[in-house]
Order: structure tokens, then sequence, then C-alpha cells
């Protein structure tokens, strides 16, 4: 058996995970060309009709697992694919091609499928450029199948098996879940990205960051990761083996510890209660909410609902979603965050264009005070599911005032529209917003007057503070929450909201970074949110703590030049008092 070999990523969801290699490749594949003797045509053809009706078998597998998992709304995304197929004039049109031309089925069928995508993106109706997109999904599986690679689809594994990949997709993490995947491991992305916020989400053991893993591994090898460290073991061998089985049965004593807090309150030791909620993307995350002992959900990922569809959720879809969730948690809150589009997050079901610089784009609100009726659809979900719990409702992105004021105004005419069609909704909703662009910090005190709350989105108050995309793994380095410029624009932000009497929480992933808790617990932080999963951990940390020990550590921070040391002192702190969860 070959050697032991070992990889040093960075780690972003806790937990230990063993299995086969998948490889996901997302770029485009390469395809061969090769002139066809006259007497293997028709073989060539029955090979083509073959990968055809493989890809229908996929398609439908795909439908049928999507039904289970998110209902038959979002399975029916799968009928347009597989019309697709059926298309007389596409088939006809690449049998001819290899009869006349003699060419290869995936040179043949990349350029017939090219030129009706083309044709299709090119006239001006929504309806045809979804048809167009339906085709290229289709016909990038209908490729893999021709040259042999289906097994590399995401979902549709097992247990068994690691996910490894150049980068995945909000929308590919999205599909995977605990039952077909045993951990994943990607060469780009960050702390921060969305996929890594999947992962911990889904308590899936994730690494991403290793460079040139793709070419150094190989379908069916046998890995080991290691969610903790970052370490990811090529053959692990039996010393390594042993080794991480006791750190798992560790661990999951440890866990087990945890549990035993469910019922218990987030309050430090000397009696400052800070409310512990959820992060939510998807409402299979809901059990995971009520049994990790949060207060809540405080900060729940809307456009999770727009992904992996071609049309966007309607008005009834929402409402049906919202209200479930409301119903769900109340009597605890849940902060509803209004479509938070684009930047890392793009979906095939609006049109956000092409854009040089997304996360500097029309992300977001951006998007939405752009779109008023996408916005309003949902804003008049979210109103009419607040009267079936407690609701809560937040803008991200907002960089000034005056956007503000605008996403303001739309919210009044969709209530508007509401009472004039006689639905009931609660009308003094109460209304928040995300400080996650630098201008927002800064103002922070003119903002604080016009809203009941802030929720610091820390990841990317962190990406726009430092010019550093936290997506990419090169500059992951700076994506630093002991730079003193963090500590002090959380400070400003903390007393802007105290000083106007609202409250402030931080939902980005330093909420669920326990070397952070003394920090943030000292600068007076009234709610963290974090993924259920690390509730738990977040528990402990707060009840380990007491206010003079996290204050001293801020005004060292706020005095102090050098991120390392405000880190030292931190994770001082935090390792000094909840050592075992490290
Ligand atoms: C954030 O930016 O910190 C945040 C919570 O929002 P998202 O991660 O979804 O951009
Ligand atoms: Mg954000």
């Amino acid at each position: 058996m070959a050697g032991e070999r070992i990889f040093q990523g960075t780690p972003v969801a806790p937990g230990i995970a063993e299995g086969k290699v998948l490889i996901h490749f997302q770029e485009e594949e390469v395809i061969p060309f090769r002139d066809v003797p006259e007497s293997e045509l028709d073989a060539e053809v029955t090979r083509f009709e073959g990968a055809l009706l493989a890809t229908r078998k996929e398609l439908q597998e795909l439908q049928v697992r999507l039904t289970e998992s998110a209902g038959a709304g979002d399975a029916s995304i799968f009928d347009a694919h597989l019309l697709v197929l059926e298309d007389p004039s596409l088939i006809d049109e690449v049998n001819k091609g290899i009869r006349t031309h003699r060419h290869n089925a995936e040179f043949v069928f990349q350029g017939v499928s090219h030129h009706f995508i083309k044709t299709l993106s090119a006239i001006d109706d929504a309806y045809l450029r979804e048809r167009a997109l339906d085709l290229e999904d289709v016909a990038r599986r209908v490729i893999r199948h021709l040259l042999g690679k289906s097994g590399q689809r995401l979902s549709g594994h097992d247990r068994n098996h690691i996910i490894v990949a150049d980068e995945l997709t909000p929308s590919d993490t999205a599909t995977l879940n605990r039952g077909n995947v045993a951990g994943f491991v990607t060469e780009k992305g960050s702390k921060t990205s969305h996929t890594a916020i999947m992962a911990r989400a889904l308590a899936i053991p994730a690494i991403v960051g290793i460079e040139g893993i793709c070419d150094s591994l190989e379908n069916g090898d046998v890995i080991l990761i290691d969610g903790y460290s970052g370490k990811l073991f090529l053959n692990p061998s039996p010393e390594t083996l042993y080794v991480y089985q006791q750190l798992a049965q560790e661990k999951e004593h440890i866990e087990e510890g945890l549990e035993t807090l469910r019922e218990s309150d987030s309050t430090t030791l000397d009696g400052r209660h800070i409310i512990l909620s959820a992060n939510i993307e998807l409402p299979e995350e809901l059990d995971d909410v009520a049994s990790c002992g949060a207060e809540g959900i405080g900060l729940y990922r809307t456009e999770f609902l727009y992904f992996n569809r071609s049309t966007p959720p309607d008005e009834e879809e929402q409402y049906a979603i919202y209200r479930q969730v409301a119903e769900r948690i109340a009597p605890q809150s849940v902060i509803i965050r209004t479509l938070d589009i684009g930047g890392d997050k793009p979906t095939e079901c609006l049109d956000l264009g092409e854009e040089e610089n997304p996360f500097l784009g029309c992300r977001a609100i951006r998007f939405c005070l752009l779109n008023p009726e996408i916005f309003k659809t949902q804003l008049r979900a979210i109103l009419r599911a607040s009267v079936h719990g407690h609701l809560r409702l937040m803008f991200p992105m907002i960089s000034g005032r005056e956007e503000l004021l605008h996403a303001k105004s739309l919210l009044e005419e969709a209530m508007e529209e509401l009472r004039a069609r006689g639905e009931p909704f609660q009308a003094d909703i109460e209304l928040g917003v995300m400080i996650e662009v630098p201008s927002a910090a800064i103002i922070a005190d003119l903002l604080a007057k016009e809203v009941k709350f802030f929720s610091i989105g820390t990841n990317d108050l962190l990406q726009y503070l430092m010019a550093a995309d936290r997506g990419n793994e090169r500059i992951a380095h700076l994506h630093d929450a002991a730079h003193p410029a963090v500590t002090r624009v959380l400070k400003v932000i903390v007393d802007a909201a105290h000083a106007a009497g609202i409250w402030v929480g931080v939902c980005g992933e330093l909420a669920g970074d326990i070397e952070f808790t003394p920090l943030l617990v000292g600068l007076g932080i009234d709610e963290l949110s974090a993924s259920a999963a690390l509730v738990p951990r977040v528990k402990k940390a707060i009840r380990s703590l007491d206010l003079p020990a996290c204050q001293e550590l801020v005004s060292h921070a706020l005095s102090g030049d050098r991120a390392v040391e405000i880190y030292a002192r931190t994770t001082g702190i935090a390792r000094t008092r909840y050592g075992d969860l490290f």
C-alpha cells in the first residue's frame, strides 16, 4: 500500500472524516476530437443515445432525491432539464452531424448545443434565456456521460465519500447533507466563504485552501480529514487511524458534555446575559436549532431559497416557508434577512448581470432596490408570516442612510399593498440593519436612529475593511479579527448602538469563533448568532468568562498596535477558561 502523505489546509468545519476521494470538477471539460470511421458511425450514434438515456436517469434520480429533501416545488426545476433531453431538433442535428461529418459524439454534441445556447440567449425573452441555462446544464451532464465521468456529481453519493474540488459554490453545497457525503476539501476558499459556512451549518467536516489538491489525489484514494487542525492524510497509516479514533472519541465526549448545557443560560460568571442564537440557511436546519440550545434565530439567510432553481420563489412559496420557520421557533424570535444575493452567492434564477467586481457590485440590498418587485414580493411574504410567530426583519449591505430610507419606503409600500388586500401582518415588526460595510460602521450613530437593532456581519465587514476578498485563500491571513482596526470599528458600532438605546449583535462567523468570544463579550455585544453546530461551544465559552477580564482585554486591544498581541491575549483567556474545547 502507498505510504501516508500529509497536506495542510485551513480547517473550516470541525469533525473527523475518513473516506474515498471523489473529485468534483467545476470547470468545463476538455472535449476530445476524433474522426470516426464509416463502420463505427452506428455505434457512435448509439453511444450518444446511451448518454442521453443515462443523463435522463441521473436527472430523474436527482429529482426524486430533491423531492424528498426539499419538496416537489424545488424538484420541478428538473422537469425543464428533462424536456431538453427530448428535444427532437437537437437530437436529430447531433445524429446527422455524427453521420455527415464523421466526428465523435462529444465533439458534435458540444458544437450543436453551443449553437442552440447562443441562439436562445440572444433572444430578448426571459423564458428562452432560462431554457438556454437549462440546456447548458444538461449539455454538461451529457458530455460527462460521453466522457465516462458521470460519477462526479456531488449528490448521490454516500457517507463513504469525501468531495475534493477546486471550489464549491453555495448552491453546490446546498445539495449536500450528512447522508450523502462524509466531508469536503477545496483548493479555494476561506473560513468565511459561504461554502465553509454551509459546511458548519450541515456539520460536515471540511478543509479549504489546499492548493493543488485536486492534482495530488485521484478518485477512490483513501483520505482522512481533520476539520479541527486542517490536516488531510492521504493513505492514513494504522498509527494515524488509531490516533484519530482516540481523538474522535475524545471529541464525542466533549460534545456530550456540551449537550448538558442545552437548557442553561448563556450568561457570564458574573451574570451578564448574552443572547445566543443560531444562523440558518435552509429550513432543514430547524431541528438543529431546536436541539442546540439557541435562543431563536439570529440570521436566516433567505437567499438560499433562490438557489438551484430557474425561477425565483413567489410570494406564496416564501410565505409558506417563513411561516413554517416562524411557527417552529416561536415564541423565540427569528431575524429574517432579506435577499443577500450576489458576491459569492450567484443564482441562476435572477439576472444579476455580468460584473467585473461582484463583491463590490449590485449585490444584496442594492439589487433589491433596483428590483423593487422582487424585493417587495419577499417583504410581503415576510410580513404575512409575521403574524405566525415572532419575526424581525433585517436589511443586508446597507452602506448609507439614504439607502436605508429607500428600503424602508419599499417596506411601507409592501405594507400598503397588504392593507389593500386585507391581509393581516405585524405593522410594528422590528427592523434592523446589518453593519457590514465600513461606511455604515462609521455612521452607525445615524443609522441607529432609524432601526431597532444592529447585527454586525463580520465576514463582509472584515472583507471590506481589509479590502481582501473573503473567499481568496491566498489572502486569508488578512481576514484577521485580531487586527486593531477590527476592535476599534466594533467599538464604534457598539457605542453608537448603545448610545441610541438599541441592541447590537454579531452574526458573522466571528460569533462562533470561541477564540474571540472574550473580545466580543468585553466589547459589550448583546447577542451572538452562530451556526447551530457551534452554539453549544459558544455557550460554554460565555459561561466561563467574566466581564472585568474581557473588558481589560478590550482596553489593551484598543491601545495596542499589534495583532499578534491582541490574538495572544484573547486566545490566552479562551484557552485558560475553556481549553478543552480546542
Ligand atoms: C456577514 O457578512 O458577516 C454575514 C453574516 O453575511 P453573509 O456571510 O451571508 O454575507
Ligand atoms: Mg454579509
